[in-house]
């Protein structure tokens, strides 16, 4: 028998977003009620497929994450009211979640100007929850439990918003611990342009992308995409992206870059050549960043999105990215 698998779902819940989601001018509105409709379903189908899965929904808000359902842990008020006609394991998921998205939005109601929405913290509460159930041993009292049979872990990201390039250190870290930890980080993106950070996030950890064309077909495309847990993907064909924006962020002035220079210490980018790197404080000869500036491409339009020829600071020949998602650990990067 194959092993059960846990999910944790990550919504993105900016108000602003969904507004524009649902205006009738998209070719294929989509409100946040439609849409709610339709991530329940899905939930309970994950619920459905095997006894042992296990569920968490987390909702990114703006400036805050907060957990909206768990399947382990009892959640103080989740109380509902028993229903002849409805699945109580179903009725859990979809009462607790909507109340609780309810609650969370009722907060935003007299909110003015709308911060940007915390993804980043609702992929770390993620993270740490899967640690927590994957590692029941380090839990107090907790006895060594049989690896065999503990969970498939993998999270689903919702995604609405565009990029926040100053999240970029926070994301890469992430993903570093995603795979550290084995999980497997899927995308959804279901509204507003491609976002290169979780397009790399679902690359480095084997996960998948898929931005949202038909947008009236969400059920099928989570169903067909993001249902089977990632063991039986090897023998699907689960659509993949084909061609990923590795761009980064440069460590100054969060923008992405096209072109950057890498600190050959601490692997820090910079947009332009620094004297002092800010990361490690190493200080480069005055040498190198003469030629460094010499050598920089004059402002031609960006056109190749998906190279990222990155200058050593010391040695000032173009080189490629450096292989930053191997064994999960970049030195420097806070
Ligand atoms: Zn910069
Ligand atoms: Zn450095």
């Amino acid at each position: 028998m194959e092993k059960a698998s846990h999910l944790s779902v990550i919504v993105d819940l900016s108000p602003t977003q969904w507004h524009l989601s649902a205006q009738a001018d998209n070719q294929y509105p989509l409100s946040i009620q439609t849409f709610l409709s339709q991530l329940l379903a899905f939930l309970n189908a994950h619920i459905a497929s095997q006894h042992e899965n296990t569920l968490a929904v987390f909702g990114a808000l703006p400036g805050k994450s907060v957990m909206l359902y768990s399947s382990t842990e009892v959640l103080a008020d989740d109380a509902a009211a028993p229903d002849a006609n409805s699945y109580p394991p179903f009725k859990a998921v979809d009462s607790t979640v909507v109340q609780r998205m309810m609650y969370e939005f009722d907060a935003f109601k007299d909110v003015e100007e709308e911060a940007p929405c915390a993804l980043v913290g609702a992929l770390a509460k993620a993270l740490c929850y899967i640690n927590r159930i994957t590692h029941p041993s380090t839990s107090p009292g907790g006895a060594a439990e049989d690896p065999s049979i503990l969970p498939d872990p993998r999270i689903l990201i919702l995604s609405v918003s565009p990029d926040l390039s100053s999240s970029y250190i926070p994301i890469m870290n992430s993903i570093f611990s995603a795979q550290k930890l084995k999980v497997t980080i899927d995308v959804c993106k279901i509204y507003g342009p491609d976002t290169v950070f979780l397009q790399q996030a679902a690359h480095l950890t084997n996960g998948s992308y898929i931005y949202l064309e038909r947008r009236d077909a969400l059920l099928q495309y989570l169903i067909m995409s993001f249902l089977s847990p990632p063991a039986i993907r090897k023998v699907l064909a689960v659509p993949k992206q084909d061609k990923i924006d590795f761009r980064a962020a440069c460590f100054c002035h969060k923008n992405i870059v096209d072109v950057g220079f890498v600190c050959s210490v601490c692997l820090s980018i910079f947009c332009q050549p620094v004297p002092v790197c800010s990361t490690c404080r190493t200080k480069f000869p005055i040498k190198t960043l003469q030629r460094l500036n010499a050598s920089r491409p004059s402002l031609a339009p960006t056109s190749s999105r998906n190279t990222l020829p990155l200058a050593n600071l010391n040695n000032a020949t173009p080189r490629p990215t450096p292989p930053r998602n191997v064994n999960g650990g970049t030195p420097g990067l806070r």
